[in-house]
């Protein structure tokens, strides 16, 4: 019998800062003589879109005793190495090229480095359980010295050269699946520091911002708190990491068990004495979003994902319960937890509504459909994506307020759907199972009593609206809609460009779309007078919805006529109003709404 291998070990250095290339040296132990497949993951999980990270392999080669193995590509993501001597280890060298600067890839250049394990850490089939150590190596020169390490990676405690928190050295995944779920940053960061469940949490703040860590500190330790109050008082996670890269002008967010990666504007941070402003707010919504998903998807699960599959889509129709559920709960969290006034949530609510009403292609799809086909549709966005898809985010979201009213009012405020995610935590979770794709009707009865197959099956299943109007009443909460300028009612999205009007989207059965527009086409003049980057509003301010307006624009060189009807503008804003005066049970009924 060949010796076991103990455990798979790769070393991470920095090759190149300015030609933004890693170099990984995995070492592994053949458990027999078969050729060894080695591969790369095709998706991250928490992004649901197949990326081909292994196309960022520059070089790669195998030696084994000192003397070279061949590797042959097996097909786009995996190696296989000759038949290797069973028992001797075998060490792999490659470089990863990293210059993709969001929270799903890898990006280094000589101010920091980031990466997430699935970009990096090249999978020995077969191995996928061992133990797996990774050695982050200090990059050589003075430009390096003061790097740290942020990572949730768990450090090799007890193992020669094991590193010590936030620095380099060895750390320790017990196997490949959390190996890849926490991502490292490395470099000169900013931290901040706070306690929420009697656990440490640490924000690491990448880019040239200044900001008042003492106030995010704060609100975001109340925002974590109200979380793990929620599902219990006990924290999932022995640590937990925010990674923040700020820059001039950027957003986004990913969820790990531990951590979770995000992309923010320099504005987004607060600054000291000052209001709570959109930008701010929108960053603590987006920080609690990510975090309220270490329960809600990184542990409650569809069946699907258990385990995930890396080397192909895994498709799940649920995508409106994890993200849609967690959109929902990421905005009551601010509130509940009293970071944001109850009018401030309503506001946010009412953009979601009105977000979610704007869009023609949620008559075309459910957002079942939309979870499934996210690997096509909701994820690889064209111009006729408004026409075409519906997002499981914010219809989602509308979903999950529509079924926590529903059971509310039907349960006097005995229950919600605040019990529905404590039975997935306990029921599932804790037990270790996944939800079923069909399974939510039956667990939303069994956690509160109330039967909801049919509002699933018009919200969810079909394409219908969540009447938030009529359920909104019981809370003396009213719902109004505004109408936008004219231009909304010709129906087109647009981007200024080059001092003209380029039309991005042409909305199904508006004025443009009637008269034969398309996306791309590029606006010259109404009714004889120039178009410019920002004065449609303003030339159609001296016309009426039915006048007849001549357009002419270019699609590529060719010039082109089109006549319009205006239509009625659309609606463009809603309105969500606390009632003044309303009976005490409906007060009582909002309180337990909104305040928890
Ligand atoms: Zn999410």
């Amino acid at each position: 019998m060949p010796r076991q291998s103990a455990a798979v070990h790769y070393a991470v250095e920095i090759l190149s800062a300015p030609a933004h290339l890693f170099r990984v040296t995995l070492n592994v132990v053949p458990q027999t003589a078969e050729p060894l497949a080695l591969s790369l993951p095709v998706w991250i999980p928490g992004s649901y879109m197949v990326r081909e990270f292994a196309k960022n392999i520059v070089e790669i080669s195998a030696t084994q005793g000192g003397r070279s193995l061949s590797l042959r590509k097996q097909d786009k993501q995996r190696w296989l190495t000759a038949r290797p001597k069973a028992g001797e280890a075998l060490r792999v060298e490659y470089t990863v090229y990293a210059w993709d600067l969001s929270v799903r890839c890898a990006h280094l250049d000589q101010t920091h480095a980031f990466f997430n394990g699935t970009q990096m850490f090249l999978q020995v089939e077969g191995q996928e359980d061992l133990p797996h150590f990774v050695d982050l190596r200090r990059p050589r020169g003075a430009g390096f010295a003061a790097w740290k390490v942020a990572t949730t990676l768990p450090t090799a405690r007890g193992a020669r050269g094991a590193a010590r928190r936030g620095e380099f050295g060895l750390y320790r995944a017990p196997d490949y699946d959390t190996l890849v779920d926490h991502p490292v940053e490395m470099g000169t960061y900013q931290s901040v520091s706070f306690k929420a469940g009697g656990v440490p949490h640490e924000m690491a703040v990448t880019g040239r911002v200044r900001f008042d860590a003492k106030r995010l500190a704060d609100d975001l330790s109340r925002i974590c708190q109200w979380q793990i109050d929620f599902f219990g008082g006990e924290a999932p996670f022995p640590r937990y990491l925010f990674m923040t890269m700020a820059v001039g002008d950027g957003y986004g967010g990913l969820e790990h068990r531990d951590s979770t990666a995000l992309l923010c504007s320099r504005n987004d941070l607060p600054a000291k004495d000052t209001a709570m402003g959109d930008a701010y707010r929108g960053f603590l919504g987006l920080c609690s979003h990510e975090y309220f998903h270490s329960w809600n998807v990184k542990r409650i699960q569809p069946a699907a994902f258990r385990p995930y599959r890396l080397d192909e889509e895994n498709y799940t129709r649920l995508l409106w319960v994890f993200e849609g559920f967690t959109s929902y709960y990421d905005d009551i969290a601010l509130v509940r937890s009293g970071v944001i006034a109850p009018t401030d949530y309503l506001t946010l609510l009412a953009k979601t509504i009105a977000m979610v009403e704007r869009g023609a292609g949620r008559k075309k799809q459910t957002v079942a459909e939309s979870s499934f086909d996210t690997w096509i549709k909701y994820y690889r966005q064209d111009e006729n994506s408004p026409n075409a898809i519906v997002s499981y985010y914010t219809k989602g979201s509308l979903i999950a307020a529509g079924l926590d009213l529903t059971i509310r009012s039907e349960t006097r405020g005995r229950r919600s759907l605040d019990d529905v995610m404590r039975h997935l935590w306990n029921d599932y979770a804790l037990a270790g199972r996944g939800v079923g794709e069909d399974e939510m009707p039956a667990i939303i009865e069994a956690a509160t009593g109330v039967d909801v197959r049919r509002q699933l099956a018009l919200w969810v299943d079909s394409s219908l609206d969540v009447p938030l109007d009529a359920l909104l009443k019981p809370f003396g909460v009213s719902l109004a809609r505004r109408t936008g300028l004219l231009s909304s009612g010709l129906g087109v999205k647009t981007r200024a460009e080059g001092g003209g009007l380029k039309l991005t989207h042409v909305l199904d059965g508006g004025a443009a779309q009637l008269a034969g527009l398309s996306a791309g086409d590029e606006l010259v003049a109404l009714d004889g007078l120039r178009v410019t980057g920002n004065n449609l509003d303003v030339l159609l301010t001296r016309y009426q919805a039915g006048d007849d307006v001549a357009l002419t624009a270019f699609r590529r060189d060719e010039l082109m006529s089109f006549n319009l009807k205006l239509m009625a503008p659309r609606v463009e804003s809603c309105e969500l109003r606390l009632e003044d005066k309303v009976p005490a049970a409906t007060r009582r009924l909002r309180e337990g709404w909104l305040a928890g």
